[in-house]
């Protein structure tokens, strides 16, 4: 049985916080691989190294190196730390030279490279604990393993079929002699072996990746929350925390706003039936939550509400949308060349609607103006609006459903810009002014959940 457990930044950004991931490795039954972030706080540090590099370099190699050795320091005796030093040393020389190098700045994938630079000592500060307790533990960079990633720089993508191939070769013949492996989260190495990221945030997705190449019989990612939650307990103090939930429910929740998870960790381990677990490092005596194939049906209406603001409807007006496909086809070639996320779609006879981030309207309007004119009459873009996420079982079967959450998003007011249900049989998405929002989950939470 192999688990694969994954540690946020806060779960390994300090000493005790190590020792108390060091204890939760050790209670886990069976063999245990751990995927780990950088320290809380040190990628916002490198990526502002990035932005001013020349300058920042030398202050952020000293406290950079001083950080992980005053960690190591305390919690190691004397051998233990030469024995740590060995392998920190290479790593903090191979990080010295690449912020002095400076025709490496110049490559697109630089940053990439720069800012994955946490997780190789994050790594080695927990294997070096494990080793100090008296386990054999191995600290592995993905370049050891053979993640392989693919894309444009700071945005990759997993290749899953490559992995798994280089992970058999790599690291199941150490978890075959009895070793813990500790490996590097946020990225992979593209095809000219340069590191490149997942996206901030992208440990967990990291984590699902191994789960995957492993064949693991569960993933585990261990974070500062106790799990998924009803809605967000900032805006609505009676959420309750949700103890399973399907694949399709957390995708939908973790893409749409509740920050438990990265979005894109649901993919690679529901493709091989991985269960996934979300726990919490502080409190390990709290069962989190589970999410799988399998979860049993509840009668509830409404499991989770979520929200995303700062959005922009791109509304553009076509007079013969319906009868050529050709049309849309083409709006949406353009749109999709900026590679910006787009939330929803919908179509009528003359119109087609996008949902954008706020941030994406400018260059998106750059390239819908390539367009010809008797193809697009006229482009509205309506800003600051927000998504409403509701996921539940029934939402879609049964009966009345959409009817009732509109009739109590009318009694606080809001008013309803685009609506996208069924795409997703677990999920009703509508779009609300930003303004509206927190009104809008309180009284849906209020009558679909608590009463
Ligand atoms: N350390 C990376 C970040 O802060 C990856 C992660 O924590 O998931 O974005
Ligand atoms: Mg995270």
């Amino acid at each position: 049985m192999i688990t694969v457990m994954k540690f946020g930044g806060t779960s390994v950004g300090s000493l005790e916080a190590i020792e108390r991931v060091s204890k939760i490795v050790l209670d886990t039954e069976g063999d245990k691989v751990v995927v780990t972030s950088a320290m809380s706080g040190i990628t916002n540090f490198l990526v502002a190294c990035c932005e001013d590099r020349i300058n920042k370099r030398d202050e952020t190699l000293d406290a950079f190196e001083k950080k992980h050795l005053e960690v190591a320091k305390t919690m190691l005796d004397d051998a233990q730390y030469q024995e740590f030093l060995k392998e920190f040393q290479p790593r903090m020389d191979a990080f010295t030279a690449l912020l002095y190098d400076d025709t490496a700045a110049d490559n697109p994938f630089y940053k990439d490279n720069v800012t994955s630079q946490g997780e190789r000592f994050s790594s080695l500060l927990l294997c070096h604990k494990l080793r100090a307790l008296g386990h054999k533990s191995v600290a592995l960079t993905s370049e050891d393993c053979g993640i392989v990633a693919e894309g444009r720089p700071l945005s990759g993508n997993a290749n899953l079929r490559m992995t798994e191939t280089n992970m058999g070769i790599n690291v199941l013949p150490y978890i075959a002699k009895g070793y813990i492996p500790i490996i590097t989260g946020f990225y992979g190495i593209n095809k000219d072996d340069l590191p490149l990221t997942f996206g901030r945030g992208g440990s967990d997705y990291a984590a699902a990746v191994v789960a995957n190449a492993l064949n693991a019989d569960m993933l585990e990612i261990w974070t500062d929350v106790d799990g998924f939650m009803s809605a967000d307990p900032r805006v609505v103090p009676a959420a309750v925390k949700i103890d399973e939930m399907s694949y399709a429910e957390a995708a939908e929740l973790a893409y749409f706003g509740a920050k438990v998870l990265h979005p894109r960790t649901i993919e690679p381990v529901r493709k091989k039936h991985i269960p996934l677990k979300v726990r919490n490092s502080f409190r390990p005596e709290e069962k989190g939550t589970l999410i799988s194939r399998y979860r049993e049906s509840h009668n509830e209406l409404l499991r989770s509400v979520a929200s995303k603001c700062d959005l922009s409807i791109i509304s553009i007006s076509s007079p013969e949308v319906a009868y050529r496909p050709d049309i849309v086809a083409k709006i949406l070639g353009k749109i999709s060349e900026n590679d910006d996320a787009i939330y929803s779609i919908s179509t009528s006879l003359s119109n087609v609607a996008f949902l954008i981030d706020n941030n994406d309207v400018k260059a998106t309007l750059m390239k819908l103006n390539e367009l010809d004119n008797d193809e697009v009459e006229r482009i509205d873009v309506e800003s600051d609006v927000a998504l409403i996420c509701c996921v539940g079982d029934h939402l879609m079967g049964q009966s009345g459903t959409c009817g009732d959450i509109f009739s109590a998003v009318k009694e606080v007011g809001a008013n309803v810009n685009m609506i996208s249900e069924g795409a997703s049989s677990v999920a009703l998405n509508f779009v609300v002014p930003n303004g509206d929002v927190l009104p809008v989950i309180k009284i849906l939470h209020k009558k679909f959940v608590e009463e």
